[in-house]
């Protein structure tokens, strides 16, 4: 009984302020262009979308920016979250390893999105918004608005990702059960999904065309903002709750990480466990290696090109410079929904650029074995996205145990798994396959891309 297993913190323990990498960077990042003319964006441009609170956030160089008390105050029902020691995970690969996971499955949602959907509610809330319009790929990011708009009294409308509103109905219940309307998208319900339909009737839908679909409505009513579950700057920010729990966890636990790891999609979960290390370590203090780790089937930031792109498919977002696969990129439909998008926060590629971070790509199928293997040594299914994670902090373990050194590696576990338990039924019947994106199929999406040069 002498060795902890976890690290958990007080309620006043919840971090005050929310920590701006923007502020750290030795250069600015690129500046958001509009879709239209190219020029870049004013808040002007911004206010149809989102409330001035968080339009000020998307452009703030403050280090720090006080989280409203209303916001801890929900936060508190899941956070602090837990960090573990993956002490049976260590024994099981026998590496002299120290394996440390931040376990954002905790929240109602069961997944790291709350922690940003409950302050853009808060905000929009705050400047007198009656309704959210969003998209949801897996369904995780819509769960997650459902509940927060919820909590304020906000109406909310879902377009999701027409292939998981039939084969994910648990999502769509759940974002029901808190009240949200879900919409199959494409639909004909916009100018954007009425286009895509008369092209293609059959068509399964993307990320990029339901964003397309949730930025038209919001464009539309005055009564009605958007909100975007990961990519922005904002989005980022509110996800540094995490890596600013991790500082405190980890000095309880006696260990500095050597190496941090997150999955990354649109990159907010990344983001949020590694920029506080990163600023750290800009502001000259230690440093340890930070992985992004993203799958061969959407390698944004590993295959795609630094460049402007829109981030939907209808090309009505403001233009953002980020890693990207080309706004008409259609992934393949393998088994991480919410690492389906074709760009990556412009944060992220702008560090990857500066050469503060690493990205490497895992195949489908490393994955789930991995994901497996952590489900039989510490009993927490992970979401097969977070289990990108998982399945490079294996390769980090069974590298220093090939070396015999030991190394502390630091993971975040973005969500569990409970609604995609098909996922690892198709793993078990042998459906599953490796996919890695043609470099063909990349370069057609990639000629498309808009000729904006800064
Ligand atoms: C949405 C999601 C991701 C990917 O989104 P990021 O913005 O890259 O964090 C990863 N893990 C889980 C569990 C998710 O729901």
């Amino acid at each position: 009984m002498s060795e902890p297993m976890k690290y958990i913190l007080d309620e006043k323990d919840i971090p005050t302020h929310w920590y701006n990498i923007v502020a750290d960077l030795p250069k600015p990042p690129a500046a958001v262009r509009h879709p239209a003319t190219g020029e870049p964006c004013t808040a002007d441009d911004l206010r149809p979308l989102f409330p001035d609170a968080l339009i000020a956030q998307e452009m703030s160089a403050e280090r720090q920016i006080e989280i409203p008390g209303e916001v801890r105050d929900i936060l508190r029902l899941w956070r602090p979250a837990p960090l573990y020691r993956a002490r049976r995970l260590e024994r099981a690969l026998d590496t002299p390893a120290h394996i440390y996971y931040k376990y954002e499955g905790v929240s109602p949602a069961g997944s790291h999105k709350p922690n940003t959907a409950v302050p853009q509610a808060f905000y929009n809330k705050a400047a007198g918004v009656r309704r959210l319009s969003t998209e949801t790929g897996a369904g995780q990011w819509g769960s997650s608005l459902a509940m927060a708009c919820n909590f304020f009294g906000l109406e909310c409308k879902v377009f999701m990702v027409k292939v998981s509103y039939h084969h994910k109905p648990y999502r769509r219940a759940l974002m029901e059960t808190y009240g949200a309307s879900v919409t199959a998208s494409p639909s004909e319900e916009t100018a954007a999904g009425r286009s895509i339909l008369a092209r293609d009737p059959e068509c399964s839908g993307s990320l990029g065309i339901a964003i397309s679909e949730a930025v038209e409505v919001a464009a539309q009513r005055d009564d009605t903002k958007y909100a975007l579950g990961s990519v922005l700057n904002h989005v980022l920010l509110h996800q540094t709750v995490i890596g600013l729990e991790c500082f405190k966890q980890m000095e309880m636990a006696g260990d500095e990480p050597d190496v941090i790891i997150g999955c990354a999609g649109g990159g907010s979960n990344f983001a949020g466990i590694s920029f506080p290390y990163i600023g750290r370590k800009l502001r000259g203090g230690r440093g340890p290696r930070i992985v992004a780790v993203e799958p061969d089937a959407c390698p944004t930031l590993t295959r795609g090109r630094y460049a402007y792109d829109y981030g939907d498919t209808a090309k009505l977002t403001p233009l953002v410079k980020m890693h990207t696969l080309g706004s008409s990129f259609v992934p393949p439909g393998f088994h991480a929904g919410g690492l389906r998008y074709h760009g990556m926060a412009p944060l992220v590629s702008h560090v990857l650029d500066l050469g503060l971070i690493e990205a490497v790509s895992a195949p489908q199928l490393e994955v789930f074995e991995a994901g497996v293997r952590f489900a039989r040594a510490e009993g927490i299914v992970p979401a097969p996205e977070a289990s990108h994670a998982v399945a490079v902090a294996l390769r980090e373990a069974l590298r220093c145990k090939e070396e015999g050194r030991p190394r502390v590696i630091l993971f975040n576990l973005s969500g569990h798994g409970h609604f995609d338990m098909q996922a690892y039924t198709d793993y078990f019947a042998g459906k599953l396959k490796n996919y890695a994106y043609p470099e063909q199929e990349i370069a057609m999406a990639l000629a498309g891309l808009p000729s904006i040069v800064d």
